[in-house]
């Protein structure tokens, strides 16, 4: 089973209970008080040019990306994070700050990131803080100091170590600029794996990125009893200067087509309605406030890679910022975006859903 029984019909009941009472205070139309003001907008003679989203009156957070720190033990091409937060690359958040976060969100899933979450001294405690909140977690490391630091630990049915590994040894060493980070997240993951902890993989796809080398990762890691395996492509946002890595829409589309046949062979945990977007089979509206961001400098919307802002608090991300004007055909900033944090949301909603689809997510989720 792909996930835990409890996880799946927890989250299914905070979905069902979201759609059907949305909170209204997180259901404001901002678009009539700020149109003029995003430089980037794409208005069609001073009117909206496209359908109301389908969402609209429906908004509600489904995992907290919370970054305790952005300081890191690497510099990888691709990360966007220890550009954009240069300047506040020394300071954390409280523990206190986290849980705070946390319980103004109201998530039902956290995702601790970064930076390199595995520095924060008061990880293991926040840790155990979200496991007694029934919280399912997960925990986005390089794999650098997983053996170091396991006894900090304990395994629990919804905690997971999420390991950043972008291709075969050769490649991923050359992706996070630095020599031996394959081996010693590789051997993260089978200490983690012997313990008893629960362990997933996370892979970003870029433009040199051969799929062929995908499916042969996930084959390479078998043996060693994986969780799962989340890919995504990359996005070239503005915080991150090398272009070249990334890719438009079309190429998206067109790497991902090699992806279904490593998909049937191995336990991949990206949805598979999302998995038909990165194909160019399904259309979906980015749901971006399905994934907030919160870090040393507040809640940065409107989402995990854009900052037009950062809030001091949640309801002032979801009440103050205008929804409806990013995604793509919205924004040109979003225009080569299908990136997890605006688009995944939108599957797990079930938003253009089809009358297969429920049946496809049963089996998915019981495979
Ligand atoms: S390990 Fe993660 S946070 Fe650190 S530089 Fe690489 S992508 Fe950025
Ligand atoms: S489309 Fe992507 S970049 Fe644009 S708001 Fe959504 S998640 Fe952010």
């Amino acid at each position: 089973m792909r996930f835990p029984l409890s996880m799946t019909a927890g989250l299914a009941g905070y979905i069902a209970k979201n759609k059907w009472r949305p909170r209204p205070e997180w259901q404001v139309d901002r678009s009539a008080h700020v149109d003029s003001s995003n430089p980037f907008r794409i208005i069609a003679s001073g009117t909206r040019s496209r359908k109301p989203h389908p969402m609209i009156n429906k908004r509600f957070p489904l995992v907290l990306m919370l970054e305790p720190l952005h300081a890191c033990n690497l510099t990888c091409t691709g990360c966007g994070r220890i550009r954009e937060y240069e300047s506040t690359i020394t300071q954390q958040l409280s523990l206190e700050q986290c849980l705070a976060a946390v319980e103004e969100c109201g998530a039902p899933i956290v995702s601790i990131c970064g930076g390199e979450p595995m520095l924060y001294a008061k990880l293991p405690e926040l840790v155990r803080e979200l496991v007694a909140r029934n919280k399912t977690i997960y925990l986005c490391t390089n794999g650098m100091f997983i053996r170091k630091k396991l006894k900090d630990y304990s395994p629990a049915e919804k905690f997971f170590f999420n390991v950043h590994l972008d291709g075969m040894e050769k490649n991923h060493d050359i992706a996070v600029e630095k020599e031996g980070v394959f081996r010693e997240a590789v051997e993260g993951i089978k200490a983690a794996k012997a313990a008893g902890f629960k362990v997933c993989t996370n892979t970003t796809i870029y433009r040199e990125t051969d799929m062929a080398e995908i499916g042969e990762l996930f084959e390479y890691l078998k043996p060693f009893d994986v969780d799962g395996h989340l890919v995504a492509p990359a996005y070239g946002y503005s915080a991150v200067n090398d272009r070249e890595i990334f890719m438009t829409r079309d190429d998206v589309h067109e790497k991902f087509q090699a992806f279904d046949a490593i998909a049937a062979k191995h336990r991949v945990n990206t949805t598979p309605v999302y998995l038909d977007f990165l194909k160019g089979e399904r259309d979906l509206p980015c749901t971006a406030w399905g994934n907030p961001t919160y870090n040393v400098k507040g809640w940065k919307g409107p989402c995990y890679l854009i900052t037009d802002a950062h809030y001091k608090t949640f309801e002032e991300l979801m009440t103050r910022t205008d929804w409806e004007a990013y995604g793509y055909g919205n924004d040109p900033r979003c225009e080569h975006c299908l990136m997890h944090c605006g688009y995944e949301p939108s599957a797990a909603l079930g938003i253009n859903s089809r009358f297969s689809d429920g049946f496809r997510m049963l089996s998915w989720m019981l495979g």
